[in-house]
């Protein structure tokens, strides 16, 4: 028996979360410094200062991360001094900037908060950042030994965010389930894998059940019920899921047909730089579904797409099954679908694309 330890970060959502940040932050110091997007740190500046003022904290410098997740970015603000005397870091923003400041608080040993300042993704609570070249093409992932010592979910701040960052995150954020039930189907797991794999239905079922509403409302700049429950999923519950559903002897369950189908579209000339990628994930999990033969829920999830105008074929990611005959031995190889409950074959992945051509 090997050790393991499981890092999961506490979180406060709601119009008012920041107010909670003197009491959350006071035992790690006094100094916060703010790093991240230049809009989301507009957006959150007023409210920051006024949540910490009159108590213990302060806060030294709001500095932009730059544009993207980079560890040139990251050591320029490694390099100074107002980063490097702060006790702790406050990151905010989407993910590049969440990233970013992740990467610098590793690289100082100082704890971070996470302040997520749109739904589109996990980076606010899960402990890996995903690190870019320069010229924005796919570095590598840093792996943490801790996440954020607490998330703070604004909502009021995540409703006027722009609707597509969570319009894109609902299909990225349901592919967690799909993905990962499959991978793990008919398996006796232990204890963090079977928490991480039965917890992943929350990465869909609350996306369906208030997906549109919340869409409707963030496109109104209303912090609804809808909304909030929908940021939880995106932002939380699949931050928690993928820290529990990690690689285990040598195994491999976070991932599928919906990701690595994905990653092979992006070898056709273009695709990366005119398609967004939970956009293609969310369409991914309807070609599974129809592999599986689940009918059931391929329905039910192709009118919950058509609903909220996520991609339902190929021609609407402007796909032909030509090209993607082209790209499945690249489907086949990724890493994504190595554990998979039966053999994936070519013919199968064709015979399944003709329904959704
Ligand atoms: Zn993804």
């Amino acid at each position: 028996m090997t050790n393991y330890s499981i890092i999961i970060p506490s979180y406060t959502v709601g119009p008012e979360a920041y107010k909670e940040v003197p009491v959350r932050c006071a035992r790690y110091g006094k100094c916060a410094v703010v790093i991240g997007g230049q809009k989301a740190m507009a957006a959150a500046k007023e409210k920051l200062l006024e949540a910490v003022e009159g108590s213990s904290i302060s806060i030294a410098d709001f500095i932009v991360y730059g544009m993207e997740a980079t560890f040139e970015n990251a050591a320029v603000m490694e390099a100074n001094p107002v980063v490097q005397e702060a006790d702790m870091i406050f990151a905010v923003g989407g993910g590049k900037a969440t990233d970013t400041a992740k990467l610098v608080a590793l690289h100082l040993n100082k704890p971070y908060f996470a302040f997520p300042t749109l739904a589109s993704n996990c980076a606010a609570s899960s402990s890996v950042a995903i690190i870019y070249n320069p010229d924005g093409s796919f570095r590598e992932f840093v792996h943490f030994l801790d996440s954020a010592a607490h998330v703070f979910i604004d909502t009021d701040i995540i409703a006027r965010a722009p609707s597509e960052y969570l319009w894109a995150g609902i299909g990225d954020t349901y592919a967690k389930y799909y993905e990962v039930s499959i991978s793990a189907r008919d398996e006796i797991l232990e204890h963090f894998l079977a928490m991480g794999v039965n917890m992943s239905r929350m990465c869909m079922e609350p996306l369906v059940n208030f997906g549109e509403k919340a869409l409707a409302d963030n496109r109104a700049g209303i912090a609804s019920y809808e909304l909030e429950q929908c940021a939880l999923t995106i932002i939380i519950t699949t931050g928690w899921v993928s820290m529990l559903v990690t690689r285990r002897h040598n195994m491999l369950y976070n991932g599928g047909i919906a990701h690595a189908l994905f990653y092979a579209l992006c070898d056709l000339p273009g695709f990366d730089e005119t398609h967004i990628h939970g956009v293609v994930v969310g369409f991914g999990c309807l070609l599974q579904l129809v592999i599986d033969g689940d009918e059931e829920e391929y329905v039910k999830l192709r009118e919950f797409n058509r609903r909220i105008g996520l991609p339902v074929t190929f021609s609407e990611i402007g796909i032909t099954l030509d090209q993607l005959e082209s790209v499945t031995d690249r489907i086949l190889a990724d890493e994504d679908v190595e554990h998979y409950p039966y053999p994936l074959t070519k013919e199968m992945i064709m015979k399944a694309a003709e329904r959704l051509a």
